[in-house]
């Protein structure tokens, strides 16, 4: 019998009064309560804000994914079909003013006015499910990755912007190529690494092996597919948060394909939120790099005409930092601001490394962590993308991203953004973001049990 089944909750209490555990306990750092001469040096890290606000931009759109595993059959339990759906959900700014009126906000009027939505969702086989034949999971899961990719487009006149297209314009930025093809990492079946893949309709083979390869291969979400587990939720959670900035960089390339002459007008106009860090983790993670790429080309161009950065919030709602605002937020001043530094991050926030030798999210972030306590005395933990075109330079990157003055063209927006659509309903939380939350949740009641009963009908 396994020991672990004594570790239920009750018996946690008698575990850590256990001197071994005790023992164990002393020898390891954790995230903990500063002490009041520690709270004196956060509460000097924060600077007060004085901004004169510009204008909010009008189009306010908001980005959130979410993802659910289903069985076929109650009574097979480990026989599961995933579902990861995106929602991107767009907010006027005049209309949402019009009612709003200060103090109460109607939450049906704003759904009304929010009806502006797109969303995809993709459909995956999980445990012992095989799609279209595949004779693995994991090339049943490639295989209808790839379907998804290749049936989502966004149609604006007589142009169509796939996804698909969208993986190879964010290859180009990684690969310094064309937007003609992509480099995989290596072939998912033999393994031969840097396999080309061209931008075209016909099915390709790897060169060495001759199995399909697939333009979605360059995600690697395939390696998190487990060939024997009872369940996918591993590869389901890195797609959810993959193709949430998948789909901005998609937002961004059909603004910028479809109005050639004004986009930069559009672009100024605009208000991207995110529902979460701007960070891509785990297999897709080199993505991170072309997304700070675009943005930053982006910004250029804008700055260059004398206009204002394109606004993209990260709102963060968890993490060591969220927990470790909610043990300060009361002894911070209102009305204040931190820029997140990796030394400030290393001595209170993350125990778990030792100060990164190059910097934090080296591999994952292409936003700055930001700790704001609002007028209104509400912490909000967001971040804000950097205002440089790559990394190279960890060593220098380290400490200019973190320095204020570099965000001080955006940063009004943003805090306008938070001040603006402060929600009194959530704490730490905005209306487009609520919003956007209420349309994208699968696995909440009654959205998920209509996912099941769908699962049940057409397998
Ligand atoms: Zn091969």
């Amino acid at each position: 019998m396994s020991k672990n089944s004594y570790l239920d909750t009750s018996s946690y209490f008698r575990i850590i009064d256990n001197p071994d555990v005790n023992d164990f306990l002393r020898e390891c750092d954790y995230l903990r309560e500063p002490s009041d001469s520690e709270i004196e040096e956060i509460i000097n890290e924060f600077s007060p804000i004085n901004y004169n606000y510009a204008e909010l931009p009008n189009n306010i759109i908001t980005i959130d994914s979410d993802m659910y595993e289903a069985s076929i059959r109650k009574e097979l339990p480990y026989t599961n079909v995933g579902y990861v759906k995106v929602v991107s959900s767009l907010l006027q700014k005049n209309q949402y003013s019009a009612i709003s009126n200060n103090h109460f906000v109607d939450p049906f009027k704003i759904a009304k006015i929010t009806k502006e939505k797109e969303e995809i969702m993709a459909v995956l086989p999980c445990s012992n499910v095989s799609y279209k034949k595949q004779l693995s999971a994991k090339d049943s899961f490639r295989l209808a990755l790839e379907d998804f990719f290749d049936s989502i487009k966004t149609i604006i006149g007589d142009k169509e912007y796939t996804l698909k297209e969208t993986l190879f314009w964010l290859a180009s930025f990684k690969d310094k190529c064309d937007e003609e093809k992509i480099v995989l990492h290596k072939c998912p079946t033999c393994g031969k690494e840097n396999i080309t893949l061209l931008n075209i309709k016909e099915k390709q083979l790897c060169p060495y092996c001759e199995s399909h390869i697939f333009t979605s291969d360059c995600l690697r979400i395939y390696e998190a597919v487990q060939e024997d587990g009872v369940s996918n939720l591993a590869a389901l959670g890195r797609l959810k948060v993959v193709l949430k900035h998948i789909y901005l960089a998609h937002i961004l390339r059909t603004i910028k394909l479809s109005n050639k002459d004004n986009y930069l007008s559009a672009f100024e106009n605009l208000v991207l939120i995110i529902n979460g860090t701007l960070s891509i983790a785990g297999q897709p993670a080199s993505l991170h790099s072309s997304i700070m790429r675009i943005i930053y080309d982006i910004n250029k161009e804008l700055i260059n005409k004398k206009k204002h950065p394109l606004c993209i919030i990260g709102l963060v709602n968890n993490g060591n930092i969220c927990t470790f605002v909610d043990m300060i937020k009361n002894k911070l001043k209102n009305s204040t601001l931190m820029c997140v530094t990796d030394d400030f991050r290393d001595k209170y926030i993350d125990f778990n490394r030792a100060a990164s030798s190059t910097t934090f999210g080296a591999e994952t972030y292409y936003g700055q962590d930001f700790i704001y306590k609002s007028k209104k005395g509400k912490t909000f933990v967001f971040n804000l993308p950097y205002p440089f075109p790559n990394k190279d330079n960890k060593v220098i990157f380290k400490t200019e991203k973190s320095k204020i003055e570099h965000y001080n063209n955006i940063l009004p927006y943003a805090i306008k953004v938070i001040d603006e659509f402060d929600c009194d309903l959530s704490e730490s939380k905005i209306v487009p973001v609520v919003l956007s939350e209420k349309y994208t949740a699968i696995s909440l009641e009654p959205g998920a049990t209509v996912l099941d009963l769908l699962t049940k009908m057409h397998v």
